[in-house]
């Protein structure tokens, strides 16, 4: 799985550069990426001559910590429409020994190639710390966030989450942006182009993070307990997310074999159906089918994900509701309050369903995407139980829409 983003490891390890490719609804940009360590005059003057946007070496915070780095514009003043940290500039502290030797001379101001350059060596070099700089510079640190792209869809996460993935610390890059010759912004076929005629692996953020989902426990089994239910006994297991802390259920009933499938269903949070018994969705009849065929089986895992309202939230789900009342179907309202369709996504549940030892699932679900949404993560689905519930005066439209428009299952 991911051979791309395995490859790109691979190359920064070995001190090459790739290219990697933000969404077209961020900055739909391209940057070539390498790691500090191992740039060069040479490899400086490819990314200012070919890739001719601005140079930058994106760290991780505690190297910018040891490096007394502090950002060039504090976060609760930061307008910048991503929010990105760039961090005060820098250049290295030519030593004394080297001031009035005229054959160093371009090391001087720190502008020329070979002087930005030895900057950026330094950077991501551990025995040199805070004072070997001088402030102001001419290389501009940025700080990734801890989490990096599953925290934030930026190159500057994109450039440490490589570094780090590929073994070399301190996680120090240098990225620059691709530019065309007329300064315009290089985008799709260009960069395709660009990445084979330089030999060169081209990524997405968006891969980089479904890799990074696919092989890091994100989620804690955090409290277990027995909970007997009218529909049968349980044991409830509490999981935390490691980068949120939202909280998620999983019922077990029985135990779990690795090698037989296990009857499973993922079950998204909705508080108006699965509580309320509400009649606009048909969540809490799905609920109940699950833990009664889990139930009848005697065995079988259900998760209960917290993604309120196709993870939405509860608030804006209301809002789309009220949005519904005046004519807008549950697709047009969550689109009408700025979000795809379906917001919802499955890592959570893969992983979760992974550390109570499942890998083969009889899943219940009418959701074709549940099932690609979790299979994406290593899980195998050997088969589909389709989960029956009659529609009502209140929800027929609302269910007709998932079928037409969500490409759900009914029967
Ligand atoms: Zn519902």
């Amino acid at each position: 799985m991911f051979p791309s983003i395995t490859k790109a490891i691979q190359d920064i390890k070995q001190g090459k550069m790739v290219i990697v490719v933000d969404d077209e609804t961020r900055e739909n940009e391209g940057d070539l990426i390498m790691a500090a360590k191992f740039i060069t005059p040479e490899k400086f003057a490819f990314m200012h001559d070919c890739g001719r946007g601005l140079i930058c070496v994106p760290m991780e915070k505690e190297r910018a910590k040891k490096l007394n780095l502090w950002p060039i514009v504090p976060d609760d003043l930061n307008t910048e429409f991503t929010k990105c940290k760039f961090m005060v500039s820098v250049d290295y502290k030519n030593p004394k020994s080297e001031i009035r030797n005229p054959k160093l001379d371009e090391y001087k101001t720190g502008v020329s190639f070979v002087a930005r350059t030895r900057t950026i060596q330094k950077l991501a070099n551990p025995k040199v710390n805070a004072d070997n700089f001088v402030r102001p510079g001419h290389i501009t640190p940025l700080v990734a966030d801890n989490w990096g792209v599953l925290a934030r869809d930026g190159h500057t996460e994109a450039a440490v989450d490589l570094v780090r993935l590929s073994g070399i610390a301190p996680r120090v890059a240098v990225l620059v942006e691709i530019l065309k010759k007329d300064g315009a912004i290089a985008r799709g076929q260009y960069l395709k182009t660009f990445a084979r005629k330089y030999g060169l692996t081209l990524i997405t953020i968006a891969e980089l993070a479904d890799y990074r989902k696919c092989n890091e426990k994100l989620v804690e089994r955090a409290a277990s307990a027995h909970l007997p239910t009218r529909f049968g006994k349980f044991i409830v297991h509490i999981y935390k997310e490691r980068i949120t802390g939202k909280e998620h259920v999983a019922l077990v009933m029985g135990s779990i074999d690795n090698n037989t499938p296990v009857l499973t269903r993922v079950h998204s949070r909705c508080l108006t159906g699965d509580v309320f018994h509400s009649l606009r969705c048909d969540c809490d009849s799905q609920l109940h089918f699950a833990l009664e065929t889990i139930a009848k089986r005697g065995v079988g895992v259900l998760v209960y994900l917290n993604q309120e309202g196709r993870d939405i939230g509860l608030t804006d789900k209301i809002k789309s509701y009220a949005l519904q009342e005046r004519g807008l179907d549950t697709v047009e309202a969550n689109i009408r309050l700025g979000y795809k369709p379906d917001m919802r996504v499955y890592h959570i549940g893969t992983q979760i369903l992974r550390d109570l030892g499942v890998s083969k699932m009889e899943l219940m679900t009418n959701n074709p995407k549940k099932i690609v949404g979790l299979e994406q993560y290593g899980l195998e689905i050997v088969r589909r139980v389709p989960i029956v519930i009659e529609s009502n005066e209140h929800n027929r439209k609302y269910l007709s829409v998932k079928r037409d428009k969500l490409g759900h299952l009914l029967h």
